[in-house]
């Protein structure tokens, strides 16, 4: 694949979709991937969907709105793009922006309901609450994005975690 167009997908990305899980490297993906719909087909929550090069992407915002590492993903994939499932699936987490309903003083818990890592966390403050992120807890499952009211929140890549043995994974 031409430089040009790999760059072009990799700046694909926008605030609430990511790559697909336990992929190798991105470069690998996009240059061998034969765009057989398998990984999306095989998807418990139906959060796979096609970028408009029909390469698979996954998007929070469809479906069940949330990865659970379940794998199937990369089982169904007849190519070695993806690493073994004890691996870290992937190097993102979540990032709260300046619309979230806490930082206006106003009650809002929904995405502290849902997530399983208990990685969001909430400090009193005067008026209200200061919400934050404990980046050492995200997954980057996204179930957060699906269900915050006011699009409060997106995933974005990180460099490294910064407590690697609290992922579990
Ligand atoms: S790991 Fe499972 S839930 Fe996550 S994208 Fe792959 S098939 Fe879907
Ligand atoms: S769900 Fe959205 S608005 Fe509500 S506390 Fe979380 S980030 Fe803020
Ligand atoms: S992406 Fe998942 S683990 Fe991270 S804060 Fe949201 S729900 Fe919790």
């Amino acid at each position: 694949m031409d430089k040009q167009r790999r760059k072009l997908l990799f700046r694909l990305q926008d605030s609430h979709t990511s790559v697909m899980p336990w992929l190798k490297t991105e470069s690998e993906f996009y240059d061998l991937c034969s765009r057989c719909n398998a990984c999306m087909n095989a998807c418990e929550t139906h959060i796979i969907e096609l970028n408009q090069f029909s390469y698979p992407v996954i998007n929070f915002k469809k479906g069940q709105g949330e990865c659970t590492f379940c794998y199937a993903c990369a089982n169904a994939c007849e190519l070695p793009l993806f690493l073994p499932q004890h691996e870290r699936p992937w190097l993102q987490v979540a990032q709260i922006n300046a619309n979230c309903l806490s930082l206006r003083q106003v009650e809002c818990r929904s995405c502290n309901d849902v997530c399983d890592e208990q990685a969001i966390k909430f400090l009193p403050q005067v008026g209200g609450h200061q919400i934050f992120l404990q980046q050492d807890k995200c997954t980057g499952c996204g179930a957060c994005i699906n269900t915050c009211p006011v699009e409060a929140i997106s995933v974005v890549k990180v460099q490294h975690y910064f407590q690697e043995e609290n992922h579990g994974f």
